[in-house]
């Protein structure tokens, strides 16, 4: 007989899991699936300093390794494929993924966000060649280099605060003359003897063959623009880009009610379509942490059981 789940859930962040946790609770047959690395964001980040009781020594592979454990402990089945349609009208809703097609009668969609691109000439080419979206994944490799990162909000703080512990130098270029980050990971950048900054500018063009030789910025109030050349003695540098979040939604797109490309659910995490939630980055919503990504999934995986078992 055609194997139907509970609760498909697609996406295997922090939301993924959590909503993975619960729905094995609930003892709910449950599918999560997950096309990289379980974590989602937080694979690649190093410290998670505001999850509550997460330890200081911890780091962001290690709490997405124990919550896939705790997930799949009370059941949550899981496959790694790269979920490429949908169908969520009817009963039964059917998830495509590129090597095999599962159905289930519900969905909860937890897709999260990726890091939006700069978009400027050299940034594509020069990708895993100097220019990168993961201070964790790439941060070694400017040992004793110098290291610019590009943006002023949590991400662009947190990512630059610990990329001194390899680089000789960290420059944040923010668009704007005052950070977004949080106070207390400004308070730090502000204080580090490592990291200086570069206010009012923008990055304009990425140069180099293989590695990144130089860059040019723009001054956004004096027009001036400069080039920020590698010395003779470094040969390179490393530019970190960490300009905000784009939402992976593709797959609603048309599907599901968005609002600027997330989608919009109310506080039970209800989409406009029945046995159909949302969880985590991937939600219209104002505070995008691990805490409320966990939070989210909890409470769409207790509407999904609520749903298909009226308790
Ligand atoms: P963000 O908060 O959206 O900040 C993006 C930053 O990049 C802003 O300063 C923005 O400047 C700048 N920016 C946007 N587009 C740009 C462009 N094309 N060129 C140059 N600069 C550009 O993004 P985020 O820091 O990645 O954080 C995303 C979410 O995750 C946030 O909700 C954040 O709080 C959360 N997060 C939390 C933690 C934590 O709690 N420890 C850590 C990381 C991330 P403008 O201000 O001018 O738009």
């Amino acid at each position: 007989m055609e194997k139907i789940y509970d609760v498909i859930i697609i996406g295997g962040g922090p939301a993924g899991l959590s909503a993975a946790l619960y729905a094995g609770r609930a003892r709910l047959d449950v599918l999560m699936i997950e096309k990289m690395t379980e974590g989602g964001q937080i694979a690649t980040t190093n410290e998670i300093e505001n999850y509550p009781g997460g330890l200081e020594e911890d780091s962001g592979p290690a709490l997405s390794l124990r919550m896939k454990a705790q997930a799949k402990k009370f059941g949550a089945a899981m496959v790694r494929e790269n979920v490429v349609e949908v169908d969520l009208e009817g009963d039964v809703k059917v998830v495509k993924t590129d090597t095999n097609t599962y159905k289930a009668k519900s969905i909860i969609a937890a897709t999260g966000a990726k890091p939006r691109l700069l978009d400027v000439p050299g940034e594509k080419e020069l990708t895993g060649m100097g220019v990168s979206y993961c201070a964790t994944c790439d941060g070694a490799f400017f040992a004793d280099l110098p290291v610019f990162v590009i943006g002023g909000g949590d991400s662009a703080v947190e990512e630059a605060l610990f990329l001194t512990r390899y680089a000789k130098k960290v420059t944040i270029i923010h668009r704007r003359d005052s950070l977004k980050a949080a106070k207390y990971l400004q308070d730090q950048a502000i204080d580090h003897p490592k990291i200086d900054f570069i206010w009012n500018s923008a990055v304009k063009e990425i140069k180099g063959k293989f590695e990144v030789k130089s860059m040019t910025i723009k001054n956004l109030i004096t027009n001036e623009t400069t080039e920020i050349e590698a010395s003779e003695e470094d040969g390179t540098f490393g530019i970190f880009v960490f300009v905000g979040l784009v939402p992976l939604s593709e797959l609603f797109e048309g599907k599901l009610d968005m609002d600027g490309g997330y989608i919009i659910t109310n506080e039970n995490m209800e989409t406009n379509i029945k046995g159909v939630y949302a969880a985590g980055d991937i939600r219209a919503k104002t505070l995008r942490q691990v805490v409320t990504a966990a939070a989210d999934g909890a409470i769409a995986a207790t509407q999904v059981d609520k749903y298909l078992n009226g308790h």
